[in-house]
């Protein structure tokens, strides 16, 4: 799929509000500071996301199309410490939601820092969308931060530990700087956009 042909859509303040729930979409999800809006600028080599960054704010979902029926999905980055708590519950509710009504959701690209990956949050995500039966790829971002060994040897942890959950989850390396995993990002996509 030519994946620099994203187009942006719009800005959702909440699930609610997304397009019309036809069609294909893969949503990327990620701690904030992860590497989501790197990644997405990488894989669609456009600088596309421009999610609000400020802790407290509304944050807007962003879509992307990549044809009409097909779309990209950046959701908000969870995990600031500074958010409310209210807002915070509020925004798991929808996103568990969102997780388990909306139809046109193939796939999610869960970022997490390869440095330190699974936090709880990551996990409540990845746990829901297995639960969902929805496919998760994670990528490990800034992989360009690790030295080799150190960076497989991580990727292996993470793999077994996700195995666990007996659930469609692929993981990788993931480095925006380096390009590295973008072909295998650009490959899952294609598989959950076109079919195997
Ligand atoms: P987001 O909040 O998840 O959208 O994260 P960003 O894409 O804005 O990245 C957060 C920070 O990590 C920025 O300072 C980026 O420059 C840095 N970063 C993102 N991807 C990479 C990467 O592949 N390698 C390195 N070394 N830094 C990265």
């Amino acid at each position: 799929m030519p994946y620099n042909r994203a187009q942006f859509v719009t800005s959702a303040p909440d699930i609610s509000r997304l397009p019309a729930d036809t069609g294909i979409e893969v949503a990327f999800a990620g701690r904030s500071n992860a590497g989501k809006s790197s990644a997405l600028n990488a894989l669609t080599d456009q600088k596309l996301a421009r999610t609000s960054k400020t802790p407290g704010r509304t944050q807007l979902i962003n879509t992307f199309s990549l044809d009409e029926d097909k779309r990209l999905i950046d959701l908000p980055g969870y995990g600031f410490a500074k958010v409310p708590l209210e807002m915070k519950k509020k925004w798991q509710k929808s996103l568990g939601e969102y997780l388990q009504k909306r139809q046109s959701l193939k796939g999610i690209v869960v970022l997490m820092d390869i440095r330190h990956p699974l936090k709880d949050l990551d996990m409540d995500l990845i746990n829901w969308a297995a639960g969902s039966d929805i496919p998760v790829l994670a990528l490990l971002t800034k992989a360009d931060k690790l030295k080799q060994g150190k960076r497989k040897a991580e990727v292996l942890q993470v793999r077994k530990a996700l195995a666990e959950l007996n659930a469609d989850i692929t993981v990788h390396a993931f480095s925006s700087l380096k390009g590295l995993g973008l072909k295998e990002l650009a490959w899952q996509l294609d598989d959950w956009f076109l079919g195997p």
